[in-house]
């Protein structure tokens, strides 16, 4: 074989590959258009929009994840370089990771694979957090809620659906912008829903602690979606009640 020909065949092989790669890219491009970005967006609030002003989270290179899932590799600027979930399927995480393989980013893929498992099933998991973990959801807060908690409100891809997370029927956890509208340093609050004029928290209900176990020990408290996350990425450090009902659920539903 002459080497022009070598040169063609490696050429159309080429072409054929960044062809294909394009199609993937355009696919989940038109899906990510048409779903998640313009949901997501009409949850942000003034404050949102500011910490997400230089929003670019095209994806720079898409791998296959497992069970037909798909990992995002995105500029740094997406969602200030917090790894997280788009749509149901798609796991975004910042482009610095890609050719990383390390214990973080193995412990951070599980920990959003539960998010995708939480969207993919998200009834199951509603119906587990009401019955087992006595907290309630909804997409709208209650009447009384003072309202700078509520523009405060810094907005989670991974929970967004129904962010306003209530435990135990009167303690509303509620992450907020501090003055830096850092994503990563929101802080979470507790507005206790009674007749009162003090009723904002800086930490959860003694009966949360009893059943979760310390703040320090989770980390992310947000909302269940974060809590059962952390519980299930790292199931060896805990054993608190909480965490104890939610393992055995997992395992009796074999959910991913
Ligand atoms: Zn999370």
């Amino acid at each position: 074989m002459c080497k022009r020909s070598i040169f063609f065949i490696i050429l159309i092989i080429l072409l054929i590959y960044l062809f294909s790669s394009n199609l993937e890219i355009n696919e989940t491009f038109k899906n990510y258009r048409g779903k998640f970005l313009e949901r997501y967006k009409k949850y942000w609030s003034p404050y949102d929009y500011r910490a997400r002003r230089r929003y670019n989270c095209n994806p720079i290179y898409i791998k296959k994840g497992l069970n037909n899932n798909k990992i995002w590799y995105v500029p740094r600027e997406c969602e200030q370089g917090l790894p997280h979930t788009r749509e149901n399927n798609i796991i975004s995480l910042p482009f610095d990771y890609i050719n990383i393989d390390s214990h973080h980013k193995s412990k951070t893929l599980t920990h959003e694979y539960v998010h995708l498992d939480q969207k993919q099933n998200y009834g199951l998991w509603k119906k587990f957090y009401e019955r087992e973990w006595f907290y309630t959801l909804s997409d709208v807060p209650p009447p009384n809620m003072p309202r700078n908690l509520i523009l405060r409100y810094r907005l989670n891809p991974d929970t967004f659906i129904e962010k306003w997370a209530c435990f135990n029927k009167k303690w509303w956890s509620v992450p907020i912008y501090t003055n830096n509208y850092s994503l990563n340093n929101a802080k979470i609050l507790w507005f206790y829903d009674n007749d009162n004029d003090n009723n904002i928290y800086e930490n959860p209900p003694q009966e949360w602690i009893d059943f979760f176990g310390p703040v320090e020990s989770i980390g992310q408290i947000e909302h269940p979606n974060e809590i059962s996350a952390v519980y299930l990425t790292n199931p060896e450090n805990y054993n608190s009640k909480a965490f104890k009902i939610l393992y055995k659920w997992k395992t009796i539903n074999q959910l991913d």
